[in-house]
């Protein structure tokens, strides 16, 4: 899987040229791990059709580079004090290479939703009918377009309402998504705000502010929580969040990245999201919830300090990316680990299957289907289930 990058400024004033040289940076960071096609989506607040300004194409970073003076056509020295810029490399699971398969996808010609997502959407084929059924016309062949076209249909049901928060929205959105993701996603409807989401997919957040951060970890809250919170005046209930969360009010920036090899020049200040967690960036302010909390979940994400030089991140002493990653494995199992893995309670939850453990007992037969290193571990694990000759414990 490829990679997506994301990088929020808030009361940190960047020049266009300032972010665009970040996003294309980070992308450059992903480009080791293999990718078809890239593309990256910006501000623009003086384009009142469109507020924001897509740029993507088949190849290489460098080329898309390149296109940013002659396709975007923008004031490069433009000064934001906040803006929120995604960006990401593809590596196709649903369509060929081309630019209208290429990420962001949007959800219409205007732009309301745009989206960059690592994974595959496996019931996509249902949502995208239903959608169809309700005339939605899809430009690309992705799975990823008929999540963010999901994203618009549920908003618009919503017309006439007080409209959902962003990270509402994409609750409600999510939680009819089968399949891997990390998911970043931006709106016209949400100006200056992110949200962020993952499942079976890594997705990490860094944190960069001059001053102090307010919290070495940041709560996990239940979504109704912060439910009337952003419409409420109340400076009691404002305070109270603003106890415990990163951010509010201060100079800040963010970088959301599926590789922490992207963020490391920038900070080493990260938060890993664990599955399911749905983090946004409002006014600054970093929140994180969840639909449920369930009993003995963490109650909180720590905000940890990234090990890693830039050096680790390039091939170092190594002749090859290859070598280098099989002297990494020590440390790639660690970090595969992380969050599956509780070696207090010893136990492992892999959260993309924990759902569907009643049906998997039932199942009769199982079938891997996999390549490379996945083959070597499905040939472990069917050798395992026939010399027990009892269905693996799951
Ligand atoms: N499934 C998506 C697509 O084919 C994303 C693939 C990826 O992770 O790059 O566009």
């Amino acid at each position: 899987m490829c990679g997506i990058f994301a990088y929020v400024n808030y009361l940190v004033p960047a020049t266009r040229k300032e972010i665009l040289d970040i996003l294309i940076n980070g992308l450059k960071r992903l480009e080791y791990k293999g990718y078809d096609s890239t593309g990256l989506a910006i501000e623009d607040p003086d384009d009142t059709e469109n507020s924001f300004k897509i740029l993507k194409q088949v190849g290489k970073v460098s080329t898309l580079a390149e296109l940013i003076d002659a396709r975007l056509s923008l004031d490069l020295n433009k000064s934001f004090d906040s803006h929120v810029g995604i960006a990401h490399t593809r590596w196709a699971t649903h369509g060929q290479p081309s630019v209208v398969n290429a990420h962001p996808q949007r959800s219409d010609e205007g732009n309301e939703f745009v989206i960059v997502h690592n994974g595959a959407i496996t019931n996509f084929k249902d949502i995208k009918s239903f959608l169809i059924q309700r005339d939605y016309k899809f430009e690309s062949e992705t799975d990823t377009e008929v999540v963010v076209k999901l994203i618009k249909y549920m908003y618009t049901t919503h017309e006439g309402q007080k409209p959902p928060t962003f990270h509402e929205l994409i609750e409600i959105v999510v939680a009819q998504l089968e399949g891997a993701f990390a998911i970043l996603v931006i709106s016209k409807h949400y100006p200056g705000e992110i949200v962020a989401t993952r499942r079976g997919s890594p997705l990490i957040v860094g944190v960069k502010t001059k001053s102090k951060l307010n919290a070495d970890h940041i709560p996990v809250l239940n979504s109704k929580d912060l439910r009337g919170y952003f419409m409420s005046n109340s400076a009691k209930k404002e305070d109270e969040m603003k106890k415990h969360q990163i951010g509010p009010r201060k100079e800040i920036e963010y970088f959301f990245t599926s590789d922490p090899s992207c963020v490391i020049e920038h900070t080493n200040q990260v938060i890993y999201l664990e599955e399911n967690d749905i983090a946004s960036v409002h006014a600054g302010v970093l929140y994180i919830h969840r639909a449920s909390r369930y009993a003995n979940e963490r109650t909180h994400r720590e905000v940890q300090t990234l090990k890693m030089e830039i050096e680790q991140i390039r091939k170092g002493s190594y002749s090859s990316f290859m070598l280098k990653e099989i002297f990494e494995q020590p440390e790639s199992v660690v970090n595969t680990m992380r969050g599956r893995v509780n070696f207090d309670t010893k136990e492992v939850v892999l959260g993309g299957l924990k759902e569907y453990i009643c049906e998997i007992r039932r199942c009769r037969r199982l079938l891997f289907i996999a390549a490379g290193t996945s083959y070597h571990s499905a040939i472990a694990v069917g050798f395992l289930h026939h010399s027990n000759n009892r269905e693996t414990d799951l």
